[in-house]
């Protein structure tokens, strides 16, 4: 069996069935990604959408089981592509792209499903929306945009707080009645998983260090 398929597998038998693993493929080069795709995995990440564009754009057209997630910051210019490629959005984090996205799928006539990012400790250099504002932004966007939005994403600090931060998570997910849930990479999903994470996000533990 490939080494990569090995990692994948062994993640997947701390889990259950209910929760899936998106495949975080950024800076890899697509040789990377076909085992996983041979073997029949779904789930793909990336952070960029240019970069996504030229691995993924053709290989999609033809295996339209791929489900392609955006996990990474989104700029409001680059929703139509945005709209085009990807199956899911983790990465709504501001009033602008949310109208920009909503009128891409409408041009488009294309749906996609939407976590909102949230800045649980209202940090200063990272995105998302502030907790105090999540209940505004979500009624925004579904009630006046028609986004599908399941659920809510966080990247918490790396400060040992990690069972702190989605247990807030989980909580105000459950309180907003969304069902799935954005959390847990390759140094924390254990942790994510005690919340109920149903869409884990890991890069490294399957394809390995990034350079
Ligand atoms: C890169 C990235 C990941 C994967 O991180 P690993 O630590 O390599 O598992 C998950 N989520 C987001 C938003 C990322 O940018």
């Amino acid at each position: 069996m490939h080494i990569l398929v090995e990692r994948l597998n062994k993640i997947k038998s701390n889990i259950n069935k209910n929760v899936n693993i998106i495949a975080v493929s950024k800076t890899f080069p697509f040789e990377d990604i076909k085992p996983l795709l041979d073997e029949g995995h779904r789930h793909f990440g990336e952070n960029k959408v240019q970069e996504a564009d030229a691995k993924w754009s053709d290989y999609k057209k033809e295996n339209k089981k791929i489900l392609l997630h955006m996990v990474g910051k989104l700029q409001s210019n680059k929703s139509k592509k945005a709209v085009e490629l990807f199956d899911y959005i983790h990465s709504l984090d501001s009033q602008k792209l949310a109208e920009s996205l909503s009128k891409h799928e409408n041009m488009l006539n294309k749906k996609l499903k939407y976590f909102i990012q949230v800045n649980i400790e209202s940090e200063t250099q990272k995105s998302g929306i502030a907790p105090n504002l999540l209940d505004g932004f979500y009624n925004f966007c579904t009630r006046d945009l028609n986004l599908d939005v399941i659920g809510l994403m966080a990247i918490p600090p790396d400060d040992g707080k990690a069972n702190e931060y989605f247990r807030y998570l989980y909580e105000t997910n459950s309180s907003l009645g969304l069902s799935e849930l954005s959390m847990g990479m390759s140094g924390d999903y254990p942790i994510a998983l005690k919340y109920k994470s149903t869409f884990l996000r890991i890069g490294t533990l399957i394809f390995g260090k990034r350079t």
